[in-house]
């Protein structure tokens, strides 16, 4: 059956003037018909979170925190209902998405605790005067979100924002917008007041490009392409609102000859394999000292010829990519990959008969790949992994930050100095020792450094960033 879903604003189910087609990745059938909302709704969306914010932004810590902890706990009393939607929806495995279900649940959990510890501060005496700071909302906060992972992306955008007292307008990716329609629905039914959480799905160059032009919104979040990324930025600088940019990367796992292969090499395949390689901290490329080269290569191999492919709900251990497209976009890449490197292993979709209709794509390993080739500098958004040697850790440092992308960095060592040294002089957002990868990472600072983006989500700065502040000074 076809789903029919509409945008909700001010609480209400809104249609607009067309539907589009939203497919199931693993079948390439139609999953659901989606209200394409446009700049008329938007402008709706933008004043209905306005009005909502004149009451919305005067509640106080504690009732906000307790609506936050309603709308969590209705995410988990729905988790298998959403954790099935988001299966089919994206095409990731359905572990991966009961997964996402209960990180979503956990930023808003979170933020609702933290929201209580977020106070300003009493400065220093003055002559004649007394002077604090106060953290407040900026409004109106809009927020565009990426297919990869519909619930996380749009918890860990939302949850901060409304813990802060703001009233958000998020549109989430034409290629997987229903969950985060669901997230609107279970927020009314938690108790926010109709216009605190506006969801408008539609087109990026429609509902996208009228939502970070519009002049009603105070503030911005964006995750996505750089090349969209840099669109919405250049939006928000027209209109003076600060953006967050979460964008892409080119992830490297430096694996140094003492390294543990033993935990490196499962962890490895998971970065690079996880959600079919779209994730935006995907380790893709393989940095390995010299000496371990041939028996890295033949492990991650072994590994990924072992996968399985299939639809999300079979949980296999790989789905489907998110579209045609996107497939496309992969097999590209690894056409040039093939004039670039050695092909080891998969490289073309699976000729399994009962996913010829799903956009699926095998796990793909190229070896010999030099730091400058277009396969290790350019995002994939695949599962596909690039192997290159370095002698020595100046080498391998240099060749880590020889991207445009800073956003995820992983060090295998056993030796505690070359740790903590290469994770001083790694250029990325986030580093990882001995280990990859955090399990949604709800409370820890997350963004990039480079290309990859400005400002940070996650944690509690991603709470500051949703608050400016005020000061006021009382003559006494
Ligand atoms: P995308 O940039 O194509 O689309 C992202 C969102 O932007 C979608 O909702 C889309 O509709 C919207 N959009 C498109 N054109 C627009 C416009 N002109 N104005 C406003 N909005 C517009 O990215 P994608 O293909 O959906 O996602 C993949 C990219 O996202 C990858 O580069 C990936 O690394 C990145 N990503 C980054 C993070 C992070 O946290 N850094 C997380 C997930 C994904």
């Amino acid at each position: 059956m076809v789903l029919k879903v509409p945008g909700i604003i001010g609480g209400d189910e809104v249609w607009g003037n067309a539907l589009f087609v939203d497919l199931d990745p693993s079948t390439g059938q139609p999953l659901a018909e989606v209200a394409r909302l446009g700049e008329r709704d938007v402008d709706a969306a933008v004043s209905a979170a306005r009005e909502a914010s004149e009451k919305y932004r005067k509640t106080s810590a504690s009732s906000r925190a307790d609506l936050l902890h309603q709308l969590a706990a209705l995410i988990r009393r729905d988790a298998d209902r959403l954790a099935d939607l988001e299966t089919r929806d994206v095409g990731k495995p359905l572990r991966q998405a009961k997964a996402d279900v209960a990180v979503c649940a956990r930023y808003f959990d979170y933020y609702a605790s933290i929201l209580l510890a977020l106070h300003g501060d009493t400065l220093p005496p003055m002559d004649g005067m007394l002077a604090f700071t106060r953290r407040e909302p900026f409004g109106v906060t809009g927020h565009i979100t990426p297919w990869n992972y519909p619930l996380q992306m749009a918890a860990r955008t939302v949850a901060p924002s409304l813990a802060a007292g703001n009233c958000a307008v998020l549109k989430p990716a034409e290629d997987a917008p229903l969950s985060t329609v669901e997230i609107a629905r279970l927020a009314l039914e938690a108790g926010f007041l109709p216009g605190v959480l506006n969801v408008v799905p539609g087109f990026g160059h429609e509902a996208g490009a009228a939502l970070t032009a519009h002049p009603g919104v105070d503030h911005l979040s964006f995750t996505g392409s750089r090349q969209v990324g840099t669109t919405v930025a250049t939006a928000a600088a027209q209109n003076v609102v600060p953006v967050v940019l979460e964008l892409g990367g080119k992830s490297p796992n430096l694996v140094f000859k003492d390294a543990d292969l033993e935990l490196a090499i499962p962890l490895i395949v998971g970065a690079i394999t996880q959600n079919s390689g779209q994730t935006c901290s995907a380790g893709s490329r393989l940095l390995v000292h010299e000496s371990l080269r041939s028996e890295v290569v033949q492990e991650v191999k072994a590994r990924f010829q072992r996968m399985s492919l299939g639809p999300g709900l079979d949980d296999a251990d790989l789905g489907p990519l998110i579209s045609r497209k996107q497939r496309q976009r992969v097999s590209d890449l690894v056409e040039t990959g093939r004039s670039e490197a050695e092909l080891v292993c998969g490289g073309k979709p699976p000729v399994k008969s009962n996913l010829q209709g799903g956009f699926f794509y095998e796990p793909t390993l190229f070896d010999g790949v030099s730091a400058t080739a277009t396969i290790a500098q350019q995002e994939i958004f695949g599962p596909v992994l690039g192997v290159t040697t370095f002698r020595d850790d100046d080498e391998a440092l240099t060749i880590a930050n020889s991207t445009d992308f800073g956003l995820v960095a992983a060090i295998w060592t056993s030796d505690i100095r070359r740790a903590h040294r290469l994770a001083e002089e790694v250029r990325a957002g986030q580093v990882f020792i001995n280990t990859y990868g955090a399990g949604g990472g709800v409370e820890m600072p997350f963004g990039g450094w480079k290309r990859s983006g400005y400002g940070r989500e996650k944690g509690f700065e991603g709470l500051l960033a949703y608050t400016q502040t005020k000061t006021v000074a009382v003559g006494l």
